[in-house]
C-alpha cells in the first residue's frame, strides 16, 4: 500500500483529441476531451472514450449488449437480444 499523498509520479496522458499532455484527470486540460480509450466491439480499434462510434468502422461503441427488456448480457454489437429477441 502506497500513501496517497506526497510526491507521486503521475502518468501524463496525451489527449487523443488535441495531442497535448492532458494531465492526470479524467478530462484533457486543454480541450476538455474525455481521456482514455475503449476497444471497438466490432473491429477492435482503440477508440477515444466519449465517442459514440468507432472511427475505423463506424460501429456504435456499446459498452455491453445488455438487453433493456430481460437484462440478458448479449455480446457487444449484437442487434437483437439472444434471449428474448428485443432489438438492442
Ligand atoms: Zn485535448
Ligand atoms: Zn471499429
Ligand atoms: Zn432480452
Amino acid at each position: 500500500m502506497k500513501p496517497l499523498k506526497g510526491k507521486i509520479e503521475t502518468r501524463t496522458t496525451v489527449c487523443p483529441k488535441c495531442g497535448k499532455p492532458a494531465g492526470s484527470g479524467k478530462f484533457c486540460n486543454y480541450c476538455g476531451a474525455p481521456l482514455g480509450t475503449q476497444r471497438c466491439p466490432n473491429c477492435g480499434a482503440q477508440v477515444a472514450l466519449g465517442l459514440k462510434f468507432c472511427g475505423e468502422c463506424g460501429s456504435p461503441m456499446q459498452k455491453s449488449g445488455k438487453c433493456p427488456n430481460c437484462g440478458y448480457e448479449n455480446e457487444p454489437g449484437m442487434k437483437f437480444c439472444g434471449e428474448c429477441g428485443t432489438k438492442l
